[in-house]
């Protein structure tokens, strides 16, 4: 987490610890501090404060507009399971195919959008595992077009890092966010809705958030997230400048050192934090197992069903070879990554590459 939104949220773990929705001095402090949140959010994001909604989490929000706009919903084959599973489960959901890069297909997209009775689309702004970044102006273009009156909504939970979200904001009706992606603590998000785009509450009960999210507010979380989303923000242009060379370097260092690693997203298509590989002949458990052994925290985004290591939703989609897709390596970069670790990370992995193929013959 960022230091500044730790020491943000300790005063509410204990002296202002009382619940907002109360009408005593300690309430009203508890409130006065979501409604400077809310400010602050919705500064960032480009939208007005009475549009931002805080939840649990991305998942909670990403499922809320699905669930609460009625009519058919559309979404890309590479989105995140919080808004894939909800749209694959309805008899209505529509699922877009996408281009090499994880691109939702845009003639697919309209043509979609052209059946009567949408009434939702779910479009990613970054996608989470290859880290490529979607066209919204072009996708927002296609469903005003086709599709005026369904709600436009983006899984932003990846984008606040890497993206401006006052460009994306006015593009469409809905975004989703997840404070632990930016820094913030865990267990605390944000849906904003755009004025008069009506979506059925996910949950009921004492009528927070006006009606729209009921539960008794996280008021920690909700500042943490807060200040760590001010803090992205304001750091987000430097960041980017240093984290692309770094990704560029951690990448070069691995393609440069080993055959058989593909870059799968190219570089210019995609945000700074991500390096995406697919390495030919390895398996990425047994890459994942030394990694970790050397303290090199890595993913695969491969699910293990029925014991067989699945290939992503996402190569899938893209169209990648399934044995190359099994060798996928994700690597993230962010505020706390260093010149030192990337050079570390890149030692380990060619050295578990080398170990692996060298196992193997
Ligand atoms: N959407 C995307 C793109 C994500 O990357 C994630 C989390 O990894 C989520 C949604 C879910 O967010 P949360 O973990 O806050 O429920």
């Amino acid at each position: 987490m960022r230091e500044g939104a730790v020491a943000a949220m300790m005063p509410f773990f204990s002296g202002t610890y009382a619940n907002p929705s109360g009408s005593h001095r300690f309430a009203r402090e508890a409130r006065r501090a979501i409604d400077e949140a809310r400010d602050d959010v919705a500064d960032v994001l480009g939208v007005a404060p009475g549009s931002v909604i805080f939840t649990s989490c991305g998942t909670e929000a990403d499922n809320t507009v699905l669930a609460g706009v009625s009519g058919a919903a559309v979404c890309s084959a590479a989105e995140h399971h919080a808004v894939l599973h909800p749209i694959e489960e309805r008899a209505d959901g529509v699922v877009i195919g996408t281009d090499a890069t994880g691109h939702i297909d845009l003639d697919r997209l309209a043509d979609a959008c052209r059946t009567p009775g949408v009434g939702v689309v779910s479009v990613m702004a970054v996608n989470n595992e290859v880290g490529t970044i979607t066209d919204l102006a072009a996708v927002a273009a296609i469903v005003r077009r086709e599709a005026p009156d369904a709600v436009l909504h983006t899984d932003a939970v990846q984008a606040p890092c890497w993206l401006d979200l006052r460009s994306i904001a006015p593009l469409v009706d809905a975004m989703s966010f997840s404070a632990h992606k930016f820094g913030g603590p865990k267990g605390v998000g944000v849906l904003t809705l755009a004025p008069g785009v009506a979506v059925d509450p996910l949950i009921v009960g004492g009528g927070q958030e006006r009606e729209r999210r009921s539960g008794t507010h996280n008021v920690a979380g909700i500042v943490g997230l807060a200040t760590a989303l001010v803090e992205t923000d304001h750091d987000r242009a430097t960041e980017q400048v240093r984290l692309t060379a770094l990704r560029d370097r951690l990448v070069d260092a691995v393609t440069g050192s080993v055959d058989g690693v593909v870059e799968t997203v190219p570089r210019d298509r995609k945000v700074a934090g991500s390096a995406h590989m697919c390495i030919d002949g390895i398996e990425n458990e047994a890459l994942l197992y030394l990694l970790d052994e050397a303290d090199v925290c890595a993913s695969a985004a491969s699910a293990c069903a029925s014991g067989a290591m699945e290939p992503s939703h996402v190569l899938a989609a893209m169209g990648i070879d399934r044995r190359l897709a099994l060798g996928a390596l994700r690597l993230t970069l962010g505020h706390t990554t260093t010149d030192a670790d990337v050079d570390r990370a890149a030692e380990v992995v060619v050295g578990a590459v080398r170990r692996l193929r060298a196992r193997a013959s």
